[in-house]
């Protein structure tokens, strides 16, 4: 399965859109503005991964498209967390193949299922010419020059690079959203998780590089900045300045222009009160923390191989609650984990009800090859798992019903984020990582604004725009 789970988010499968890196004269290929188009499923760390490979392609002259039609080289960057996610790709292949069209293009297929599946990805989709998992990115310029020399079939499936995390030529598709990827791969070994097989070991990258990309990034006019990582708070600075992760947050909110910093994903292991000190201290610090805990139980939580009891991931909440601030908590679940019983899965309900969660990522348990856990007895019916996952999804409704209720009244920054032409509604998100809708104009995407809720739901508020805000320059600092 995955990174943890919430970075599956509604959106986060995307297409790569045009942008405006310019090719390299130094690269010595000229692609000739071959047109390619990127697929991306899965979570941000994907997302992320795309905006690289597409900056690498443009920057040797590769041009992107919208649509797979118009396009010579079509890249899937996959995600294996779900069988079901790994299907929709060999499907997406599958679908071109029937309705023809695709005999002169070229195929690849990038990301989790690239590196879980490596050479079966061709007995399978024999039409596929290139697979390559996320550390070598870097060398698709490379594979795609060997495709043209004639070569029939071929693969980048090392893990052991270090330039997975060079960004020079990243190609946003967010104006004021940048993401910045602080740590690679996976030290733990979740047993139904296979991205410690498919991103390779945790590499940290110096937070010498991380702030001065960041200042690079706000004095583009970015604001907002994420920091990316399967278990981002197990970053380990292998710089001099030796930061440690809540040194490296603090660091980033002093960045000028710098008005909002998330992270994700967290470990419950390695999550610190010193993290929950740092967003006391300084308000860029987005009041959002996504904390996984997949169970309830300790039983599962044992067989999950997680590290953490109930009991140990309720004192990382704890100290979350006696913040000064008002931190929102967010998590991930697995129903019908092998062997979970029905007790089992009251005490995860009864976790819901604890903690009151602000945001639940929950999904039904499948087996995924090269994990531990794909070699136990996946014991609970198909069936059964559904009604868990119904009766999971219904409690949390509820738990958001109310606690967005408390939010009545209450007036928030807002970073406007889109707009809604139907509706003339602006999109604006909260520190908090809630959804404020009210009426507003398409200009206002990209600025802060105050908005007063007005109205709530489960999933989202309406409101009033109170104020604007102006923003802050990166121009002067060093760090
Ligand atoms: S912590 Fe566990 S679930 Fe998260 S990426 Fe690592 S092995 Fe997977």
């Amino acid at each position: 399965m995955s990174r943890e789970l919430f970075p599956i988010l509604s959106g986060a499968e995307g297409r790569v859109k045009c942008g405006n890196t310019q090719p390299d004269p130094a690269s010595g290929f000229d692609a000739e503005g071959k047109p390619f188009y990127i697929e991306t499923f899965g979570c941000q760390m994907n997302v992320h991964d795309s905006e690289k490979v597409a900056g690498v392609l443009m920057a040797r002259g590769y041009r992107p498209v919208q649509t797979p039609e118009d396009a010579d080289i079509i890249f899937y960057n996959t995600c294996s967390i779900r069988e079901k996610a790994a299907q929709k790709v060999f499907s997406r292949l599958g679908a071109f193949r029937k309705r023809g069209g695709g005999e002169r293009k070229v195929f690849g297929v990038l990301g989790c299922v690239a590196q879980q599946e490596a050479e079966n990805i061709f007995e399978r989709a024999p039409h596929v010419s290139l697979v390559c998992g996320s550390a070598s990115y870097p060398k698709l310029p490379e594979l795609l020059e060997e495709l043209e020399a004639g070569h029939k079939r071929v693969t980048g499936l090392g893990l052991d690079t270090e330039d997975c995390f060079e960004t020079e030529m990243t190609r946003r598709d967010n104006r004021f959203r940048a993401y910045i990827t602080i740590i690679e791969g996976c030290d733990k070994a979740c047993s139904y998780c296979v991205v410690p097989v498919t991103r390779g070991a945790e590499r940290s990258r110096p937070a010498d590089k991380i702030l001065a990309e960041a200042l690079r990034l706000a004095n583009e006019g970015f604001t907002e900045i994420q920091f990316l990582g399967q278990t981002v708070n197990s970053y380990r600075d292998p710089s001099p300045l030796r930061m440690s992760f809540a040194e490296l947050l603090s660091r980033m909110a002093e960045v000028p222009g710098v008005r909002r910093v998330r992270f994700t994903t967290s470990h419950p292991r390695d999550f610190t009160k010193e993290i929950v000190d740092a967003i006391d201290s300084h308000p860029a610090l987005c009041d959002q923390i996504h904390l996984p805990a997949q169970s309830g139980s300790n039983a599962v939580l044992k067989r999950m191989l997680r590290t953490y009891t109930r009991e140990e991931y309720l004192e990382k909440i704890h100290y979350i609650r006696n913040a000064m601030r008002d931190i929102s908590i967010s998590t991930d679940i697995i129903v019908g984990f092998c062997n979970e019983t029905l007790d089992d899965f009251e005490q995860t309900l009864s976790l819901l009800d604890e903690v009151g969660y602000d945001q639940v990522f929950s999904f039904k348990y499948s087996p995924r090859p090269r994990t531990a856990a794909g070699h136990y007895e996946d014991s609970v019916p198909e069936e059964e798992k559904g009604r868990r996952l119904l009766i999971l999804q219904d409690k949390q409704r509820e738990i958001q019903i109310k606690r967005n209720r408390g939010c009545l009244g209450q007036e928030y920054e807002v970073l406007v984020e889109g707009f809604h032409p139907k509706l003339g509604q602006a999109v604006g998100r909260t520190s908090s990582n809630r959804i404020i809708n009210f009426p507003g104009e398409p200009s206002w995407v990209g600025s802060y604004m105050t908005a007063k809720v007005t109205a709530s739901g489960p999933n989202s508020l309406v409101g009033q725009r109170v104020t604007e805000d102006a923003g802050g320059s990166a121009k002067e600092w060093k760090f």
